[in-house]
């Protein structure tokens, strides 16, 4: 019967996985997304439910009521996220994302702790029965528990941080000197601890306290002094550790759902940093040890920024040739993307040609411009990425900004001292007209002046996006019940 049942656990485990798979690569396009999420959930809920079939559930009397009472709580809290992550607006998602990943690291650090504790506790031989009841382990599985509770631990404490500084309850940035010399020394302290643990035939528990005190002090030191723009980069990385480690310890559980789910999480965390940070220019080991907002003597900006009524706005679009729509983070907050499209089509029914440009970190995570526009209803073939759009705004008559900031500050191209000097921009400034949309002086994310505003091109429409936006389109009317 058991044997039966390892073969179904095992079997319905390879399928999930293959799901995850699968569902990964179908997230890779909007059009497919939706469905990819449904797969890799449909995925997930088969790994539960098997869980409660598989061998190692049971003990030798039935099920473990321990074991069961805390599958159960994890499924009832899981429901209590899923009805938060309902309601969470997807400019909040960045946070959401982190405290999700901080569990999964949690996670993997408990199930490393769990191995670490049990095995010190184990009094007789660690011979194959002792080892499939996961009473002992051998070098390898200490090793990868070690490790897997190492990075589970970093990135759940870290992930915390990250937590509180995207939602505001933390200033952005703590520096202290030698920063980086404490955090080595705090790293190579848990390192010396870990190997301490995979040398001692049986792990010391002083040992094992130790080792996660660190562990859990790097995360929070790490993430201390990382600000600004940097973070969601952070988050990103600690979502690809929490992989790593999940797949480390489902190696210690034996488990090849986890061994393969995080395999495909740390790999795909893994490239959406190095893509974030090449948006941002920036390497992986500046934006961990670097000085993101560092306080240099920003350049003087000159003029002034000039005021601009929306019915000029709609005349003036209204009689272009091509106009470029750029959205950025305020439109997301104003939730205006169905405005945005109504005033397009508006446009297009006059001849007018529009296109949508994205900056890859745009909003509050990648992806979030897309979303917002593909939820309205804006087809794709309109919407063109940073680097192909480019080269179109010389040629443009009408660039609109709506809420972005500083993915359109060419001072990333022109201030050495800025701290987003080096950020690929869209290089709106080129466009024969630029309209700013925003409700009054406030700065962006980085918190920096943006000399956009100030440019002799660029005229600034005051008010909040979705007011602002439904009074381009009551303009675009009257204009079209002028005849025209
Ligand atoms: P920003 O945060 O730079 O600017 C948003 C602007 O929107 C503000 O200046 C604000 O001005 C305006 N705004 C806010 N609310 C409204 C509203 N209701 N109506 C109209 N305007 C509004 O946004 P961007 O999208 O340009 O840049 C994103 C930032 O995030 C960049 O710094 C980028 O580097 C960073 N980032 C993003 C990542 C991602 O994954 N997406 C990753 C890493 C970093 P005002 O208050 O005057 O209205």
């Amino acid at each position: 019967m058991d044997g039966m049942l390892d073969l179904l656990a095992k079997a319905s485990y390879f399928i999930a996985a293959v799901l995850f798979i699968f569902g990964l690569k179908r997230m890779s396009s909007p059009v497919t997304a939706r469905r990819g999420i449904q797969w890799a959930g449909i995925g997930m809920v088969l790994a539960t439910l098997v869980t409660f079939v598989a061998p190692t559930t049971w003990g030798a009397h039935g099920i473990d009521p321990i074991n069961l009472g805390l599958m159960l709580l994890a499924i009832a809290l899981s429901g209590v996220f899923w009805l938060w992550g309902k309601k969470v607006p997807l400019t909040d998602m960045p946070q959401m994302v982190a405290i999700f990943n901080g569990m999964g690291g949690g996670s993997a650090a408990a199930i490393g702790a769990a191995a670490l504790v049990t095995a010190a506790g184990h009094a007789g031989a660690c011979d194959a029965a002792a080892m499939a009841a996961h009473a002992c382990l051998d070098a390898t599985k200490t090793t990868l528990a070690v490790l897997g509770a190492l990075i589970g631990a970093v990135s759940f404490s870290g992930s915390v941080i990250a937590w509180a500084k995207l939602d505001g309850r933390m200033d952005k940035r703590y520096v202290f000197p030698a920063q980086q010399l404490v955090n080595a020394a705090l790293m190579a302290g848990a390192l010396i601890c870990g190997v301490l643990l995979v040398l001692q035939p049986t792990p010391a528990m002083p040992v094992i306290a130790l080792f996660f005190a660190l562990a859990l002090v790097v995360g929070i030191a790490m993430t201390l002094p990382i600000g600004g723009a940097d973070m969601p980069v952070v988050i990103s990385l600690y979502n690809a550790l929490t992989g790593l480690a999940v797949a480390f310890e489902g190696y210690v559980l034996q488990n090849e759902a986890l061994i393969i789910a995080g395999t495909v999480v740390g790999a795909a965390g893994m490239l959406l940093t190095q893509l974030m940070a090449k948006a941002m220019n920036r390497s992986l080991g500046n934006v961990l040890f670097g000085s993101f907002g560092a306080a240099g003597e920003a350049q003087a900006i000159s003029g002034s920024q000039k005021p601009i009524e929306a019915s000029d706005v709609a005349a003036m679009m209204a009689f272009a040739e091509r106009v470029v729509i750029v959205p950025g983070y305020g439109m997301a907050v104003a939730q205006a993307q169905h405005k945005v499209w109504e005033l397009t089509q508006a446009l297009q029914r006059r001849g007018v040609q529009v296109k949508f440009a994205i900056h890859p970190v745009a909003g509050r995570m990648p992806g979030h411009m897309n979303v917002l526009l593909a939820e309205a209803g804006v087809p794709y073939d309109i919407i063109a990425d940073m680097d192909d759009i480019n080269p179109e705004f010389a040629i443009t008559d009408v660039a609109l900004v709506i809420g972005a900031n500083d993915v359109v500050n060419p001072v990333a191209k022109t201030d050495p001292s800025s701290p987003i000097y080096g950020m690929p921009i869209l290089d709106v400034e080129a466009a024969r007209n630029v309209i700013v949309v925003k409700r009054g002086k406030g700065t962006g994310f980085a918190g920096i002046e943006n000399a956009l505003f100030y440019a002799d091109n660029t005229r600034m429409l005051y008010g909040d996006a979705s007011g602002a936006i439904a009074q381009l389109i009551a303009g675009m009317k009257e204009l079209d019940g002028g005849g025209h």
